[in-house]
């Protein structure tokens, strides 16, 4: 047996047949004429466009635009000039088409991977994986092929087009030597709810000679042919998460009410309106957070109003009469988009995020998302939440600009309704504040994810600093009550919807604090009840 760990992104027990994904490292062994290899070259690129075209109505069909976005970006490097001419000028001199496709296609990433931006980091795994597709294209096709049946999917790392690619009913596990744990890989575990671990120490080689792979999501260990008590005790857990998933069914479509009589709402995190179809599912009582920025990634120019439009109308829709918040654009720091034409900054959590860009770019960024939802408020029961909120100032002039807003559109002739405006508090300053900005909002929900990186100093993405950032610090308990005490105070509701919003050794704590309303990932709602309902708080 042999047996190691990594950062696990879901949890869970999954034991089964490994099936390694190796990118393919063959390269065509006939060099033509440069010419003969340009038309090879041209040939692949059109090829892969065709794959790809298929891959993004797949992908839009079967995982909603968010994903088939990223699809879309690696269209858009096919296109891209200086990859064109970096091909072009390998192949002159002497490469051959896939080498020159696949050399320099690494080396923008690699260029990639070296920027001081988590964003443009993660861009450096759909370069690679672009480049690859076209080399092995002229190679005559990837060598990867999946076995009949379930199994655990072991990699380096998997980029977007790939797990787009894959059966997803026949995945058990994710184990990957890279990633985070917002990487794709990562978000696509969760919305399929099984086990997986990324930054794992696994070796792809004995991965691929190993008989029984096993993954414990609960401990993020691995086993490779466990022994047999390993197995039993594995099987143990598996069939105990299996008993308490069933268990929690009997929560579905219940209050959560605590024993006392409080009433909590549990609502759900989502990042596209195709996911509001997850928190149903979830049996999700409203939507607590939807991080509308991922409507504006993965493209090349600024989504219009009415695309917005069209999208928060069909989460108003789906939602209906349930609580559904739309946190405007919160873009920057890690979440990075070209054409915006943010300059780079030395300290990006600290610069131009969040509500700083939309008080800044009014006219071209926070108008249309503003129109957009008030133009939908009809469709359903819509709440807009502001994040980075520092100073009350900043509330004030959003708020008057929601207003110019409505009576600009009521004078349009387009209705609208009243839209509560709340805010996102994860700044030290909007917590310690909390009493000032309560008499000017309707409700607050605690970014604790941003609320711990900046009240400890601690960045998020950095993994090394994982011991450093403790979201349950005493500094950001301490935070959280005052914030719980200063809604109540001013007569308005307050909830959670960091990741700490669905931490169950919390879930009571934050109840006798005063939240009333929790958000969390879809899958995360029934267990979250059981505790609610069983809290004698
Ligand atoms: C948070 O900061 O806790 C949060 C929910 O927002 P995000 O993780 O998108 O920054
Ligand atoms: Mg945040």
């Amino acid at each position: 047996m042999k047996q190691g760990s990594g950062l696990p992104v879901f949890s869970g027990v999954a034991i089964g047949k490994a099936v390694v994904y190796q990118k393919t490292q063959r390269r065509d062994a006939a060099v033509g004429t440069p010419a003969e290899e340009q038309a090879k070259f041209d040939a692949a690129c059109v090829e892969a466009k065709a794959q790809l075209n298929t891959l993004f109505e797949k992908a839009k069909a079967d995982l909603g635009e968010e994903h088939a976005a990223i699809v879309e970006v690696q269209m858009l490097m096919l296109d891209d000039l200086d990859y064109l001419e970096g091909v072009a000028a390998e192949i002159s001199a002497g490469s051959s088409a896939s080498e020159a496709a696949a050399g320099t296609g690494e080396m923008m990433a690699q260029m990639f991977a070296s920027l001081d931006d988590a964003y443009m980091q993660a861009r450096s795994a759909d370069i690679r994986d672009v480049s690859q597709r076209v080399a092995d294209i002229i190679c005559g096709g990837s060598g990867f092929h999946l076995p009949d049946g379930n199994f655990l999917l072991v990699a380096e790392d998997l980029a977007p087009s790939e797990t787009i690619q894959l059966p997803r009913d026949r995945i058990l596990a994710f184990i990957t030597q890279q990633g985070s744990s917002s990487s794709h890989t990562a978000i696509l575990a969760r919305t399929l709810n099984i086990p997986s671990l990324v930054q794992s120490d696994i070796f792809l080689s004995d991965a691929a000679d190993c008989e029984i792979l096993a993954v414990d999501g609960f401990t993020g260990q691995w086993y490779m042919d466990p022994d047999a008590e390993t197995l039993a005790m594995l099987q143990k857990k598996q069939a105990e998460a299996a008993a308490d998933r069933a268990s929690l069914e009997a929560y579905r479509g219940k209050k959560s009410i605590t024993k006392t009589g409080k009433q909590i709402l549990l609502c759900a995190n989502i990042g596209s309106p195709e996911d509001a179809e997850s928190a149903v599912a979830g049996d999700a009582e409203g939507i607590g957070l939807m991080r509308s920025e991922f409507l504006y990634l993965g493209r090349d120019t600024l989504p219009t109003e009415d695309e917005l439009f069209e999208a928060y109308k069909k989460v108003a829709q789906t939602m209906g009469d349930r609580p559904v918040v739309i946190r405007t654009l919160d873009i920057g720091a890690d979440k990075q988009v070209d054409y915006m034409g943010l300059e780079q900054e030395e300290n990006p959590a600290l610069g131009l995020r969040g509500l700083r860009i939309c008080l800044t770019r009014k006219d071209d960024i926070f108008r249309p998302q503003l129109r957009a939802i008030y133009r939908a408020s009809t469709y359903g029961n819509l709440h807009i939440m502001f994040p980075m909120v520092a100073s009350v100032w900043e509330l004030q002039e959003s708020k008057a600009l929601c207003a110019e807003i409505r009576t600009e559109l009521e004078s349009e002739g387009i209705p609208t309704k009243e839209v509560p405006i709340g805010v996102m508090v994860e700044t030290p300053a909007a917590a310690v504040m909390a009493g000032e900005l309560a008499k000017e909002a309707a409700f607050f929900s605690v970014g604790t994810n941003d609320l711990t990186q900046y009240t400890l100093a601690v960045d998020r993405q950095n993994a090394k600093l994982g011991r450093f950032y403790d979201p349950h610090h005493p500094a950001i308990m301490a935070l959280l009550a005052h914030i719980a005490k200063s809604a109540q105070d001013n007569g308005i509701w307050a909830g959670i919807c960091g990741e700490l919003g669905a931490d169950p050794e919390l879930t009571e704590t934050f109840i006798k604090m005063g939240f009333t309303e929790l958000s969390m990932a879809p899958g995360r709602v029934l267990e979250t009840r059981k505790l609610v309902c069983e809290s004698e708080e």
